[in-house]
């Protein structure tokens, strides 16, 4: 059975110890093993790294920019058969796994500016012969913790930016689709990266711990569910480190009477099932406003989702494919059960569902719940699977509050033609990440990443600017050079600027 070892120092390591189950979600079955590290392992990871990231902070900032110029290159050479890779694991279609990947590569070519954004702040005489300036340096060893839903892009939001700044990375890829990390940060290595500056270390709640605890490791990046969001934050910041972790969600779709139907209906669909539900940015909630627009939406999403078709990942037709794993199918079955022992009304039941030739696959068909409502555990809580749920609203003030009130705020999207509507919700939804007709509103590279409320821990974002101040520390310079003459100024009381 294939092996998946850890990447430390440039190379690949192997240890005999614990190992993980990896599956194919297509068949069913157990592909490879995956290596758990145990703690001596991520302190030899953490030696390395600090030893190299001396050097690496030293080189200047547009040698590493080129560094990251290359990869790029590297990723959109490979891309193929990262696509590939990343599917057979984690189950998604490879078209939306090419999306995954070019996501990433998107906070790549954001990282190829950061000479650019390294450039400090500069004062001239703010005082007699005193000038000020303040300057970014890296943080040193910094950690990276990433869910299996997005095994490339996730990686390189939280890595490109880190690296750029001149900071020493150690990544603990997901445990259920490891492959496509080791992959990437080989290519890092083959585009001129040190050995020892980019750690992959796999593993498990041991090694998470022990990346919450080690004296060396001065941030955190964690992007999970929302239990373990907080978990790392909590133990990260108790240990003195910097922490952005990233948590679930629970997307509502918000439609008023005047939207484009066609076009919504389609956003509501690719976004409700594309990678089977399984992004944090998905929609699985929509509340349409008025009983005549919920009556409408709903005809015409089930006609939609009569022409879906489900699919392996290598299927081309294919609108999604299988879930990550049998327990994770189970999951989200169980909470179907809930919403409609709950009262849910169950319009289209992708439950009993089974692809020809692939019967052990782990595929769900669509499903489309209505008449859900608030006071539902299937609507309060993430489902994460290819499952729609309808909640009506009588007022577009009422759907509005649905949202803000959610225990998640990760993204929100309304579907309207009316602009001043469009101003109030974005003013007033007490969400991070706001689509005006846009489905999923994940920012473009240069803009950051991040939710309110349960979905978002810490107090930056990902990648963009965020990500710069988050892997960096200013330290702020005063300087004094007198002119010859000057009389000695001995003073007792504060300084001041008289
Ligand atoms: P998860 O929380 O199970 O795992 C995330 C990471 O935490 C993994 O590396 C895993 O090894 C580790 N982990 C798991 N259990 C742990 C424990 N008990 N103690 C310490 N570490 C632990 O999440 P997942 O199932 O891999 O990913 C899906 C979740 O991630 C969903 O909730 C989704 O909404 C969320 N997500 C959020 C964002 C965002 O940016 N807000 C993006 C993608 C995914």
């Amino acid at each position: 059975m294939r092996l998946i070892s850890h990447f430390i120092n440039g190379e690949t390591v192997s240890e005999p110890g614990r190992l993980g189950d990896v599956y194919a979600p297509t068949i069913g079955q157990v592909q490879a093993q995956v290596e758990l590290a145990e703690v001596s392992l991520l302190d030899r990871a953490v030696a390395n790294a600090k030893q190299a990231q001396v050097a690496w902070a030293a080189t200047n900032p547009q040698r590493r920019a080129r560094v990251m110029f290359a990869f790029k290159g590297l990723i959109e050479d490979n891309m193929q058969e990262l696509a590939e890779l990343l599917a057979s694991e984690h189950g998604k279609v490879v078209s939306d796994a090419k999306g995954d990947i070019q996501r990433g590569l998107e906070v790549v070519e954001f990282a190829c500016g950061v000479p650019h954004l390294l450039k400090g702040d500069y004062t001239e005489g703010a005082g007699p012969g005193i000038d000020v300036y303040s300057i970014r340096q890296p943080l040193g060893v910094v950690a990276g913790i990433t869910p299996f839903n997005f095994p490339a892009m996730i990686p390189l939001w939280m890595s490109s930016v880190a690296l750029a700044c001149g900071n020493a990375f150690i990544l603990k890829p997901s445990e259920r689709d490891p492959s496509v990390p080791v992959r990437l940060a080989q290519l890092l290595v083959e585009a001129g990266l040190p050995k020892g500056v980019l750690n992959v270390v796999h593993g498990d709640k041991v090694i998470v711990d022990a990346i919450c605890d080690h004296p060396d490791i001065k941030a955190v990046s964690f992007v999970g569910s929302s239990d373990i969001a907080n978990y790392v934050y909590q133990r990260a910041a108790a240990a003195g480190k910097r922490a952005q972790c990233m948590g679930g969600a629970k997307n509502h779709g918000i439609v008023l009477p005047d939207a484009d139907l066609d076009q919504t209906v389609a956003d509501i669909l690719g976004a409700a099932y594309g990678s089977a539900g399984e992004r944090c940015m998905a929609l699985p909630v929509v509340v349409p406003v008025g009983a005549q627009t919920a009556e409408t939406l709903r005809e015409r999403l089930v006609e939609g989702i009569e022409k879906l078709k489900v699919g392996i990942s290598t299927d081309e037709e294919a609108h999604y494919g299988p879930v990550v794993t049998g327990q994770h199918k189970a999951r989200i079955e169980g909470y179907i059960d809930l919403a409609v022992e709950e009262g849910a009304e169950l319009v289209v039941d992708g439950r009993d569902f089974s692809l020809q030739g692939y019967e052990e696959g782990y595929f769900l068909a669509p499903t489309l719940l209505d008449r859900v409502t608030p006071d539902m555990k299937s609507y309060q809580e993430e489902i994460f699977g290819p499952v729609l749920q309808i909640v009506r609203a009588d007022t577009f003030e009422e759907a509005i509050g649905l949202a803000s009130r959610h225990q998640y705020g990760n993204g929100v999207a309304l579907f309207t033609r009316n602009g001043d509507a469009a101003r109030q919700f974005a003013a007033q939804v007490e969400v991070g990440m706001v689509g005006i007709n846009v489905p999923i509103p994940v920012p473009v590279a240069y803009h950051s990443f991040g939710g309110w409320k349960r979905s978002g821990f810490g107090d930056l974002d990902q990648y963009g600017t965020d990500g710069v101040r988050f892997y960096t520390r200013t330290k702020k310079v005063t300087q004094r050079w007198p002119s010859g003459g000057s009389v000695i100024d001995q003073s007792f009381v504060i300084p001041t600027m008289k």
